[in-house]
């Protein structure tokens, strides 16, 4: 089954609001793969003059790094689902491990935000992947697993085929060091076998699965070769517009 190709690069807390217009205009100017899609994750302050530029070419979308597990109200610093739909975004990243581990976000928040992502007619990049230690001590797949589990079963087999997944194992992430491909295809293989035993399938076989962790030009087109790997989650590396643009085309 073919399924969706995507690259999407995650900025972070970086760039200033200059250096993210410029960022998109020069990855606009590229000739890229028209059969992947883009989505780029800026920061909250850059998402509506990043998503307008981006309105402009057909499979470039913009998407937010989080958000409230709220609908609206008293919380303040919070930024609900409905404004990043509002300024034309269409993705949510959710769960990523420095989201996990730095502010202590629970799988119950977890499941809130993406309900919320739902609602608001926006698709979640679920992001899930083990620490060093776990991955040491063999855990890994049990690790995953449970972080999917814990979630997806909150929803739907409608829901989930709208969902994109991420694995991003916490070592590999702005490390320097990457999972080998055939790390990657055998923890794609056994979330895709998670997914199946959850919801069929049909679900299973469609749900885009992106690869995140110090993936770069060098080492993409080697891990996107492998049958379960769909793309990437790219962090440091989306933020050169010629290292990005070679990422994205090296399906
Ligand atoms: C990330 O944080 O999502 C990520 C993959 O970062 P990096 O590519 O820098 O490892």
């Amino acid at each position: 089954m073919s399924r969706k190709k995507i690259v999407a690069g995650n900025w972070k807390m970086n760039t200033s609001f200059s250096e993210a217009a410029d960022l998109v205009e020069q990855i606009l100017a590229y000739d890229t793969d028209a059969n992947v899609t883009k989505i780029f994750f800026p920061p909250f302050p850059y998402l509506k003059n990043v998503s307008d530029t981006l309105a402009v070419k057909t499979g470039y979308y913009s998407g937010a790094q989080n958000c409230s597990e709220y609908e609206h109200g008293a919380f303040t610093g919070e930024v609900s689902a409905s404004m990043i739909s509002s300024v034309g975004c269409k993705f949510v990243l959710i769960g990523h491990s420095e989201r996990r581990n730095y502010f202590k976000e629970t799988n119950a928040q977890l499941v809130s935000k993406i309900q919320q992502v739902i609602k608001n007619n926006l698709v979640p990049v679920f992001c899930v992947g083990e620490l060093l230690a776990e991955r040491k001590s063999n855990n890994h797949f049990e690790t995953v697993n449970h972080q999917l589990k814990e979630v997806l079963r909150h929803f739907t087999k409608e829901e989930v085929n709208n969902f994109i997944l991420a694995y991003e194992p916490v070592w590999a992430i702005g490390t320097g060091e990457t999972a080998s491909p055939l790390q990657a295809q055998e923890m794609h293989s056994n979330i895709r076998t998670c997914v199946k035993e959850l919801f069929k399938e049909q679900v299973a076989s469609h749900i885009p699965i992106l690869y995140g962790g110090s993936c770069n030009e060098k080492n993409a087109a080697e891990l996107f070769s492998c049958e379960d790997v769909d793309g990437g989650l790219i962090g440091g590396a989306s933020l050169k517009a010629d290292s990005f643009c070679k990422i994205i085309n090296s399906f």
